[in-house]
Parts: C-alpha cells; sequence; structure tokens
C-alpha cells in the first residue's frame, strides 16, 4: 500500500511487524461475504518460531500464552475507525498465514493446504 493510503504511520509499522515478535495488527474476512475485520494481536514469538515451538524449553505445567488476538474497530494510534478508512483497501491487511495461525473460522486448518 502507498504511504498515503494509511490512516497513519503507527498502523502501517504495526502491519509490517506481523511475522515478528510482540504487538502487530492484520486485517482477517470471517467469510466469503463478510465485511473484513481488524484485529489487534500479539506473538512472544516469531511466526516461524511458532513452529518450533516444541523446542522453547523443557516442558512445564505453567500455562503460556504464545500468541493472542483482539478485534479492533479503531485504529489504536490515530483513532480512525477502521472499516470506514480502509473500505476496500482493508483486504491488503489480509495476510492468510495469521489466519491459520490463529484458526479464524474460515480459515483452512492447519496441514490441509
Ligand atoms: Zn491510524
Amino acid at each position: 500500500m502507498a504511504r498515503s493510503e494509511w490512516c497513519c504511520n503507527g498502523l502501517s509499522h504495526a502491519f509490517a511487524q506481523r511475522a515478528d515478535r510482540g504487538i502487530y495488527v492484520f486485517a482477517s474476512r470471517l467469510g466469503p461475504s463478510s465485511p473484513v475485520s481488524f484485529w489487534l494481536a500479539m506473538r512472544s514469538v516469531t511466526q516461524a518460531d511458532l513452529r518450533r515451538r516444541e523446542n522453547l524449553g523443557p516442558s512445564s505445567t505453567v500455562p503460556v500464552t504464545l500468541a493472542t488476538r483482539v478485534p479492533i474497530r479503531f485504529c489504536p494510534w490515530c483513532g480512525k475507525r477502521l472499516d470506514r478508512f480502509y473500505g476496500p483497501n482493508g483486504n491488503q491487511l489480509i495476510d492468510t498465514s495469521l489466519d491459520a495461525e490463529f484458526y479464524l473460522p474460515e480459515s483452512p486448518a492447519p496441514g490441509t493446504d
């Protein structure tokens, strides 16, 4: 997306960080006729390292959250309403590898593609 198409640098930067550790944003479409939804997410390890989670250390009975996400309506940095600002351009924030990571409803189950 061109720089002028982003609501702000904060969201652009957060989307660019989507494969790294930390906080990021992405969009998803929950069904073929569903509107684009926007998500704020966090991952403790890189997306690539999630596949190696069995190598993260000794097994423990303490629950650990490696990754989580929540739906958002407004940009956390500039406050713009995301569905109105991005409209059809919201498709450009969809990364199907993230749908698979979070098992979003219309995503194929891992290993079935
Ligand atoms: Zn923004």
